[in-house]
């Protein structure tokens, strides 16, 4: 039987194993989950989400968000690579897919695998908007804040983590993973993050769509068409978990000079408006 002691020092040496620091944020953060074995988890989830989804294919709408995907995972990995990071990336398996639902939402599961909704693209319009929704969910992805969030949630429902945190297909553990990410069955449905980690995620996101050549102060015009988009009966899923507000765009046209001088260091001098 293990004593309390015992399970509270296990406990502490599993949580100083797990804390890493994030190359985007500086942060320490808690990596209780490490990548190893959410990535597998995430991909499987992934697959499955697309093969009972309408996934679009060979339409420029398709097209585009694939190509500004790749500009956006590019940016990472240049951002990364001049950081000292080189190789962060390496488990990644980026993969862009646009999906026919009219759910205003776009997301990115562990790992870069990334959804957007048709329902978005009437307020991304351009591949600029697309670039900033895009900069966003990566960065959200990257600074492994769904991972933070799922060490904290399973912290509270396991309580006690024996030393193993084995996620496998264990039914409890798909559950706290799904309430997570929100994906699975709850696709679309997703937890709001902290004002911090959006606050994180937008600014990581200019870095990432000025370093990939678009102008990170369109990322305003794209949150202002966010917030004018709320008044129908109910809020579009991409809104309630990401509330335009004054502070927010406010925040961004202060951060997007930085960005862009940003990007200047690795060459980018011409940043796409539209
Ligand atoms: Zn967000």
């Amino acid at each position: 039987m293990i004593s309390k002691r015992q399970l509270c020092l296990s406990l502490t040496f599993l949580l100083f194993l797990s804390c890493n620091t994030n190359p985007f944020t500086g942060k320490k953060t808690l990596a209780l989950v490490p990548n190893s074995q959410i990535f597998p988890m995430a991909f499987q989830q992934y697959d499955e989400f697309l093969s009972q989804s309408n996934v679009v294919k060979g339409t420029a709408e398709a097209r585009m968000v694939t190509n500004v995907g790749q500009k956006i995972a590019a940016a990472a990995e240049r951002y990364l690579t001049a950081q000292g990071y080189a190789g962060y990336l390496k488990d990644y398996a980026w993969e862009y897919n646009l999906v026919n639902d009219e759910t205003v939402n776009a997301w990115c599961m562990p790992g870069g695998k990334i959804v957007f909704y048709t329902g978005i693209l009437p307020i991304t319009q351009g591949e600029v908007g697309i670039a900033t929704v895009m900069g966003h969910e990566v960065a959200h992805a990257l600074a492994n804040h769904g991972q933070q969030r799922m060490s904290a949630s399973q912290l509270q429902a396991l309580g006690a983590v024996a030393g193993n945190v084995a996620l496998s297909n264990d039914p409890e553990n798909v559950e706290i993973f799904n309430q997570a990410y929100g994906i699975g069955s709850q696709v679309g449905v997703m937890l709001p993050f902290s004002r911090s980690h959006e606050s994180e995620a937008d600014k990581i996101g200019l870095y990432l769509m000025a370093i990939a050549g678009y102008e990170p102060m369109e990322a305003v015009q794209l949150w202002e068409r966010m917030k004018s988009n709320k008044n129908g009966e109910a809020p579009p899923e991409f809104l309630s978990t990401h509330p335009s507000d004054d502070t927010r765009i406010s925040n961004i046209q202060g951060w997007a000079p930085e960005a862009k001088a940003e990007a200047r260091k690795f060459g980018v001098t011409q940043f796409k408006t539209q």
